[in-house]
């Protein structure tokens, strides 16, 4: 489904490649963690795939159409196939719970319609039905600010969830969480991943969830991939 051909990423000013001549294809029935320390390419990896960082070379496919060389139109398109999730959850503090999950649907309107009075009846319908799978009907109308970090990364998938993505990718996103709301977190997106049939892409650094969760763990050293498999394959020395 995505198709990644010696991908590399050299930052301005840096001496060493963030990430170093990756190839890997990603199938659709994939849920994925990738592995690393911090300073690994993780994050570099994420936002290549969603069209964010442009490489230095190299090339990613979504279905054999070029994400790295796509128009700004064309990008738009991808995007809207991808949902991301993130470990500061990037909320709206203020707005409740339904508005920040109808911001999710911004990828094809201005940016001021995220007033509920702007949605049809059918579009409300649906981003309350995707707020009740995360587990979260009861807070619909409740300010995101007064909700727990779990709350908030449910609120987070939500959002991502509305636009109906086909690829879901996660950037750290259990990182300021709790190990018992980590789990809860990681149940709900592997619930989500065989329910809708999303290829799901999470960064973690934490070896023990990537190994509970991952049908594949992918692991990063010094933007170089260094492990690429089942997770009970997964060494820690690695
Ligand atoms: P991780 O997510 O695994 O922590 P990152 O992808 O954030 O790794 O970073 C990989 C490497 O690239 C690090 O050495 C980091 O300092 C460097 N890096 C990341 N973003 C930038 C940037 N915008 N400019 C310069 N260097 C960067
Ligand atoms: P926290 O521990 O930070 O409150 P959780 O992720 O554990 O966050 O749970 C968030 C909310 O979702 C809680 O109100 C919890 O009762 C509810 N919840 C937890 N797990 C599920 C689940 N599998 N299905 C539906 N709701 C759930």
């Amino acid at each position: 489904m995505i198709d990644i051909k010696n991908l590399s990423v050299l930052y301005d000013g840096n001496t060493a490649e963030s990430l170093s001549d990756v190839n890997l294809s990603l199938q659709k029935d994939d849920f994925i963690c990738v592995l690393g320390k911090s300073g690994a390419g993780k994050s570099t990896f994420i936002r290549c795939i969603n069209g964010l960082q442009k490489p230095t070379s190299g090339e990613i496919y979504l279905d054999g159409k070029t994400i790295t060389n796509a128009s700004e139109d064309g990008l738009r398109k991808i995007r809207r196939e991808m949902g991301m999730i993130f470990q500061h959850f990037n909320l709206i503090p203020r707005l409740s719970v339904l508005q920040n999950v109808l911001t999710g649907t911004f990828g094809y309107r201005s940016s001021f319609k995220n007033l509920i009075g702007w949605f049809t009846a059918e579009e409300l319908d649906f981003a309350k039905s995707v707020i009740a799978e995360v587990g979260l009907s009861e807070m619909v109308d409740r300010r995101v600010e007064q909700l727990s970090g779990g709350q908030k990364q449910r609120v987070g998938i939500a959002r991502a969830l509305v636009q109906q993505p086909r690829v879901l990718l996660g950037d750290e996103p259990v990182a300021s969480l709790d190990p018992g709301t980590s789990n809860h977190i990681f149940t709900l997106l592997k619930e989500m991943h065989a329910r809708l049939g999303l290829l799901t892409v999470i960064n973690v650094h934490d070896i023990e969830l990537a190994k509970r969760y991952a049908t594949r763990i992918i692991a990063l050293k010094d933007g170089k991939v260094i492990f690429d498999g089942l997770p009970e394959n997964f060494m820690e020395a690695e």
